[in-house]
Protein backbone atom coordinates (compact mmCIF):
# COMPACT_ATOMS: atom_id res chain seq x y z
CA UNK A 1 0.00 0.00 0.00
CA UNK A 2 1.39 3.41 -1.21
CA UNK A 3 1.63 6.24 0.98
CA UNK A 4 -1.60 8.73 1.54
CA UNK A 5 -0.40 12.58 0.86
CA UNK A 6 -3.20 14.96 2.71
CA UNK A 7 -2.90 18.73 2.04
CA UNK A 8 -4.24 21.75 3.96
CA UNK A 9 -5.42 24.09 1.04
CA UNK A 10 -7.61 26.24 3.29
CA UNK A 11 -7.87 26.92 7.07
CA UNK A 12 -7.77 29.91 9.31
CA UNK A 13 -4.07 29.77 10.04
CA UNK A 14 -1.40 28.73 7.60
CA UNK A 15 1.59 26.75 7.81
CA UNK A 16 3.27 28.57 4.59
CA UNK A 17 3.65 32.02 5.60
CA UNK A 18 2.46 33.06 2.00
CA UNK A 19 -0.65 31.38 1.73
CA UNK A 20 -4.55 32.91 2.41
CA UNK A 21 -5.82 32.05 5.38
CA UNK A 22 -9.81 32.56 6.58
CA UNK A 23 -12.19 31.08 8.71
CA UNK A 24 -12.83 27.41 6.93
CA UNK A 25 -11.24 24.16 5.74
CA UNK A 26 -10.44 22.46 3.03
CA UNK A 27 -7.63 19.54 1.93
CA UNK A 28 -6.78 17.65 -0.62
CA UNK A 29 -6.48 14.14 -0.36
CA UNK A 30 -4.38 11.83 -2.90
CA UNK A 31 -3.91 8.15 -2.48
CA UNK A 32 -1.95 8.11 -5.97
CA UNK A 33 -4.86 5.16 -7.04
CA UNK A 34 -7.54 7.98 -8.18
CA UNK A 35 -7.62 11.14 -9.23
CA UNK A 36 -6.95 13.81 -6.27
CA UNK A 37 -10.47 14.18 -3.91
CA UNK A 38 -10.85 17.82 -2.34
CA UNK A 39 -12.62 18.05 1.09
CA UNK A 40 -14.63 20.85 1.20
CA UNK A 41 -13.67 24.10 -0.59
CA UNK A 42 -12.99 26.73 2.62
CA UNK A 43 -15.20 30.10 2.68
CA UNK A 44 -14.03 31.86 -0.73
CA UNK A 45 -13.26 30.50 -4.37
CA UNK A 46 -10.61 33.50 -4.10
CA UNK A 47 -8.57 32.24 -1.47
CA UNK A 48 -8.85 28.71 -2.10
CA UNK A 49 -7.38 29.03 -6.07
CA UNK A 50 -4.97 30.90 -4.83
CA UNK A 51 -3.83 28.70 -2.45
CA UNK A 52 -4.20 26.02 -4.83
CA UNK A 53 -1.59 27.92 -7.09
CA UNK A 54 1.08 28.40 -4.69
CA UNK A 55 0.67 24.95 -3.43
CA UNK A 56 0.81 23.95 -6.88
CA UNK A 57 -1.78 21.67 -7.35
CA UNK A 58 -4.01 21.31 -10.61
CA UNK A 59 -7.94 22.42 -9.71
CA UNK A 60 -8.42 20.44 -13.12
CA UNK A 61 -6.56 17.28 -11.61
CA UNK A 62 -9.38 17.11 -8.55
CA UNK A 63 -11.62 14.44 -9.88
CA UNK A 64 -13.72 14.27 -6.78
CA UNK A 65 -14.98 17.16 -4.56
CA UNK A 66 -16.64 16.16 -1.15
CA UNK A 67 -18.64 18.56 0.91
CA UNK A 68 -18.67 17.96 4.38
CA UNK A 69 -21.85 20.06 5.27
CA UNK A 70 -23.75 23.05 3.48
CA UNK A 71 -22.01 25.76 6.15
CA UNK A 72 -20.34 28.39 4.20
CA UNK A 73 -17.31 28.11 5.40
CA UNK A 74 -16.80 25.11 3.17
CA UNK A 75 -19.05 25.45 0.44
CA UNK A 76 -17.64 28.74 -0.61
CA UNK A 77 -15.04 27.89 -3.06
CA UNK A 78 -17.22 25.33 -4.28
CA UNK A 79 -18.63 27.51 -6.77
CA UNK A 80 -15.20 29.32 -8.24
CA UNK A 81 -14.08 25.31 -8.19
CA UNK A 82 -16.76 23.91 -10.43
CA UNK A 83 -15.86 26.81 -13.17
CA UNK A 84 -12.47 25.63 -13.59
CA UNK A 85 -12.82 22.15 -12.85
CA UNK A 86 -15.99 20.78 -15.26
CA UNK A 87 -15.49 17.13 -14.45
CA UNK A 88 -15.60 16.35 -10.59
CA UNK A 89 -18.21 14.45 -9.07
CA UNK A 90 -19.47 16.08 -6.29
CA UNK A 91 -20.30 13.96 -2.69
CA UNK A 92 -22.80 16.25 -0.52
CA UNK A 93 -24.51 15.33 2.75
CA UNK A 94 -28.26 14.40 2.25
CA UNK A 95 -29.19 17.53 4.31
CA UNK A 96 -27.81 19.78 1.73
CA UNK A 97 -30.53 19.96 -0.57
CA UNK A 98 -28.15 21.07 -4.01
CA UNK A 99 -28.24 19.85 -7.58
CA UNK A 100 -25.65 20.83 -9.73
CA UNK A 101 -26.31 21.18 -13.42
CA UNK A 102 -24.45 18.80 -16.13
CA UNK A 103 -22.74 17.31 -12.86
CA UNK A 104 -22.83 14.18 -11.19
CA UNK A 105 -23.94 14.75 -7.38
CA UNK A 106 -23.97 11.88 -5.34
CA UNK A 107 -26.22 13.05 -2.21
CA UNK A 108 -24.86 10.86 0.91
CA UNK A 109 -27.04 9.31 3.86
CA UNK A 110 -25.48 6.30 5.06
CA UNK A 111 -21.79 5.12 4.72
CA UNK A 112 -19.99 4.30 2.00
CA UNK A 113 -16.79 4.36 -0.29
CA UNK A 114 -16.07 7.26 -2.52
CA UNK A 115 -12.77 6.20 -3.88
CA UNK A 116 -10.53 3.13 -3.50
CA UNK A 117 -9.51 3.39 0.13
CA UNK A 118 -11.76 6.80 1.21
CA UNK A 119 -15.10 6.27 2.65
CA UNK A 120 -17.64 8.72 3.93
CA UNK A 121 -18.73 8.16 7.39
CA UNK A 122 -22.31 8.67 6.07
CA UNK A 123 -24.12 11.98 7.26
CA UNK A 124 -24.64 12.18 11.13
CA UNK A 125 -26.68 13.35 13.24
CA UNK A 126 -28.79 14.95 9.89
CA UNK A 127 -26.23 17.67 9.57
CA UNK A 128 -22.33 16.40 8.36
CA UNK A 129 -20.31 13.79 6.91
CA UNK A 130 -16.78 12.76 7.20
CA UNK A 131 -13.84 10.79 5.95
CA UNK A 132 -12.61 7.74 7.25
CA UNK A 133 -9.33 6.94 4.66
CA UNK A 134 -7.66 3.71 4.73
CA UNK A 135 -3.17 4.14 5.28
CA UNK A 136 -0.91 2.07 6.47
CA UNK A 137 -1.10 2.78 9.99
CA UNK A 138 -4.89 2.31 9.88
CA UNK A 139 -8.12 4.67 9.69
CA UNK A 140 -7.36 8.37 9.22
CA UNK A 141 -10.64 10.30 9.54
CA UNK A 142 -10.92 14.06 8.20
CA UNK A 143 -13.53 16.01 9.98
CA UNK A 144 -14.97 19.61 8.71
CA UNK A 145 -16.60 21.00 11.52
CA UNK A 146 -17.58 17.50 13.57
CA UNK A 147 -20.89 19.30 14.49
CA UNK A 148 -22.04 15.43 15.10
CA UNK A 149 -19.31 15.38 17.57
CA UNK A 150 -15.91 13.86 18.16
CA UNK A 151 -17.39 10.66 19.77
CA UNK A 152 -19.93 10.48 17.11
CA UNK A 153 -17.66 10.80 13.94
CA UNK A 154 -14.66 8.40 15.66
CA UNK A 155 -17.49 5.45 16.30
CA UNK A 156 -18.40 5.74 12.87
CA UNK A 157 -15.25 5.48 11.34
CA UNK A 158 -13.99 3.20 13.50
CA UNK A 159 -16.40 0.96 11.28
CA UNK A 160 -14.14 1.24 8.52
CA UNK A 161 -11.24 0.06 10.51
CA UNK A 162 -8.58 0.91 13.81
CA UNK A 163 -8.68 4.76 14.07
CA UNK A 164 -5.83 5.67 14.69
CA UNK A 165 -5.59 9.85 13.68
CA UNK A 166 -7.86 12.44 13.00
CA UNK A 167 -7.63 15.81 10.99
CA UNK A 168 -9.89 18.61 11.22
CA UNK A 169 -12.16 21.30 12.39
CA UNK A 170 -13.21 19.75 16.54
CA UNK A 171 -15.68 22.72 16.55
CA UNK A 172 -16.44 23.23 20.58
CA UNK A 173 -15.21 19.39 21.57
CA UNK A 174 -13.91 18.88 24.89
CA UNK A 175 -13.85 15.27 26.06
CA UNK A 176 -10.52 15.38 25.36
CA UNK A 177 -10.16 11.42 26.96
CA UNK A 178 -11.32 10.13 23.53
CA UNK A 179 -8.39 10.86 21.97
CA UNK A 180 -5.87 9.10 23.87
CA UNK A 181 -4.08 5.98 21.89
CA UNK A 182 -4.23 8.15 19.00
CA UNK A 183 -0.77 8.43 17.17
CA UNK A 184 -1.93 11.76 15.14
CA UNK A 185 -4.05 14.75 16.42
CA UNK A 186 -4.48 17.70 14.28
CA UNK A 187 -6.90 19.93 15.43
CA UNK A 188 -7.79 22.64 12.60
CA UNK A 189 -10.32 25.28 11.80
CA UNK A 190 -13.01 25.96 14.46
CA UNK A 191 -11.47 23.91 17.40
CA UNK A 192 -12.27 25.49 20.15
CA UNK A 193 -9.68 24.03 22.36
CA UNK A 194 -6.72 23.48 20.14
CA UNK A 195 -4.34 24.73 22.60
CA UNK A 196 -5.60 22.24 25.57
CA UNK A 197 -5.43 19.40 22.99
CA UNK A 198 -2.13 20.43 22.01
CA UNK A 199 -0.86 20.77 26.00
CA UNK A 200 -2.70 16.97 26.64
CA UNK A 201 -1.43 15.65 23.88
CA UNK A 202 2.00 17.05 22.52
CA UNK A 203 3.56 14.35 21.06
CA UNK A 204 0.97 13.20 18.63
CA UNK A 205 -0.36 16.80 18.26
CA UNK A 206 0.46 18.75 15.00
CA UNK A 207 0.21 22.85 14.18
CA UNK A 208 -2.78 22.52 11.63
CA UNK A 209 -2.48 25.65 8.77
CA UNK A 210 -2.97 25.78 4.99
CA UNK A 211 0.15 24.38 3.50
CA UNK A 212 0.56 21.03 6.20
CA UNK A 213 1.29 18.10 4.25
CA UNK A 214 1.28 14.84 5.91
CA UNK A 215 2.04 11.62 4.21
CA UNK A 216 0.38 8.74 6.05
ZN1 LIG B 1 -20.20 24.21 10.35
ZN1 LIG C 1 -16.61 25.18 9.81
Amino acid sequence: MGKIKITVVYDNDAIVPALGTGWGFSALIETGKTAPLLFDTGADGLTLLDNMARLRIDPGSIGTIVISHAHSDHTGGLRSLLDINEAAGVYLPAAYRQDIPGRKVTHVSGPLEIAEGVFSTGQLKGIEQSLAIKTEKGILVVTGCSHPGVREIIGAAAKFGQVYGIIGGFHGFNEFEILRGLSLIVPCHCTQYKSEIMKLFPQPSRRCGAGLVLEE
